[in-house]
């Protein structure tokens, strides 16, 4: 039961194309209804009435279009209105690529342009990617189409844990609490929070994901006509997976978006991206039909400091078993030590020189599989469930989900949380670099 009127209740009345910028508190969830008017959040409409709560440290924005009045039930850490967005200049993209979208639904024979847009969302860390990623999805989802979201951030990750890369269909214009469904979503583990500490791991996984979207999309003229939003890493380092992921997904149409930033911090990044803009218009020079859209950031995107970047991964790890508002029980299980083969790839810690025998290099293969034994190390660290059938298919295989462990050394058994009931679909599993101790 919402309680209403009380003196943390407040209404904020909303101009046209201007938005209340919100961060919900640490320590407490907030909650929102749209009183008149209508309003979206990063392009999913908010129902009308209805009181929504959004969970701590959450940070969003409300923008109308047309106008409307909201009422605020909590206290926020900051909340404010503006009437500066770059939201048209965005949903002229929408309008672009729905163009793009009608056309490749009138010719579903003709293999050329039965393809539908391809947006690659480019920029620097905190600009904004994965936001103008929701909402050009829930914009399309909301004209019916079945767009494919493409995650290449391994930093953070939207479509489920960190360290991953992923790709599901977007049915349904993105809840605004509960994000992304996790229904079957296409997961391959990188296990790293940055492309650059395993490059080569990176473009073999890109590879693996970009031609089994390949093979889908073949078979299902909707989704090849709704296209793919593919959202990216902070694009600065220059360690040549930028060009790499370009050239995977190139298809009949890219659009390239590139957010810029305003403030100091970010016109260092701004001479970064240009010289990536003009490295990338030289690869695509040979490639027509590439449009290169630049985008304002929004004044509202909220940097994140190292620290903070380390919670939300915790937290995205969390929401896995949990859900995002807590209200999921993962179920616990057990296996016999025998009953599981646990591999660990490339790039995990190395062993020091000084540890190997006279003359021995440290392994270099950076995707190479090693056999790891169960102990207690393995205490407290996200283990992947792979799809794999034999071991020599684990690193080019999908993951079915993530297990958390507690192992009883004595017995020889292994206690693990998985969100649904019942075996393990592979006894292949790999372990992760991601730690996560439930508190
Ligand atoms: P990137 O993907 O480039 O790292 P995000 O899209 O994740 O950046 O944005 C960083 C943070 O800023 C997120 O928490 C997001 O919810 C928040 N954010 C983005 N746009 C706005 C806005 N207009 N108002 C308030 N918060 C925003």
């Amino acid at each position: 039961p919402v309680l209403t009127g009380g003196p943390s209740t407040r209404q904020v009345k909303l101009d046209k194309e201007c938005e209340l910028r919100v961060e919900v508190r640490p320590e407490a969830p907030l909650q929102l209804r749209i009183l008149s008017g209508t309003a979206e959040i990063f392009g999913t409409e908010i129902p009308p009435e209805i009181w929504l709560t959004f969970p701590p440290s959450l940070k969003f924005a409300v923008f109308t279009w047309y106008g409307a009045t909201i009422e605020l039930e909590g206290t926020t850490e900051t909340d404010y209105t503006a009437d500066e967005t770059p939201m048209i200049s965005y949903v002229n993209v929408h309008a672009v690529l729905e163009g793009r979208r009608n056309r490749a639904k009138a010719s579903p024979d003709d293999s050329v342009s039965s393809q539908g847009p391809r947006v690659i969302v480019v920029g620097p860390t905190d600009s904004g990617k994965s936001t103008l990623s929701r909402m050009l999805l829930s914009w399309a989802a909301k004209q019916g189409w079945k767009p494919t979201y493409v995650d290449l951030d391994v930093g953070q990750g939207s479509i489920t844990i960190p360290g991953c890369i992923a790709a599901t269909p977007i049915e349904m214009p993105i809840d605004s609490v509960e994000g992304i469904p996790l229904e079957m979503p296409l997961v391959y583990y990188y296990g790293q929070v940055s492309p650059s500490l395993n490059a080569d791991l990176y473009k073999v996984l890109v590879k693996e994901l970009a031609q089994t979207l390949e093979r889908q999309f073949a078979g299902n003229a909707e989704s090849r006509a709704a296209g793919m939003v593919i959202n990216t890493m902070g694009w600065i380092e220059g360690v040549g997976y930028e060009v790499y992921v370009i050239l995977r997904f190139y298809p009949d149409y890219v659009a390239l978006i590139f957010l810029q930033g305003c403030s100091c911090y970010q016109l260092i990044m701004l001479g970064a991206i240009e010289k990536l803009c003009s490295m990338l218009k030289d690869v695509l020079k040979s490639k027509p039909g590439v449009d290169v859209v630049k985008l304002q950031k929004s004044g509202g995107v909220v940097s994140r400091s190292g620290k903070v970047r380390n919670i939300a991964r915790k937290s995205r790890i969390r929401e896995y078993f949990y859900g995002p508002s807590n209200d999921l029980s993962p179920h616990s299980n057990v296996a016999n030590f025998n009953d599981l083969s646990l591999y660990r790839i490339g790039g995990g810690p190395q062993a020091p020189r000084s540890a190997l025998p006279i003359g021995a290099e440290p392994a270099a293969d950076p995707t190479r599989l090693v056999p790891v034994n169960i102990n207690t190390d393995l205490l407290h660290l996200v283990l992947v469930v792979s799809f794999a059938k034999e071991p020599d298919q684990i690193i080019s295989s999908n993951v079915a989900g993530f297990i958390y462990t507690d192992i009883d050394m004595q017995r020889k058994k292994i206690t693990y949380l998985a969100p649904s009931a019942g075996e393990l679909p592979s006894k292949f599993l790999i372990v992760g670099t991601l730690a996560y101790i439930e508190n």
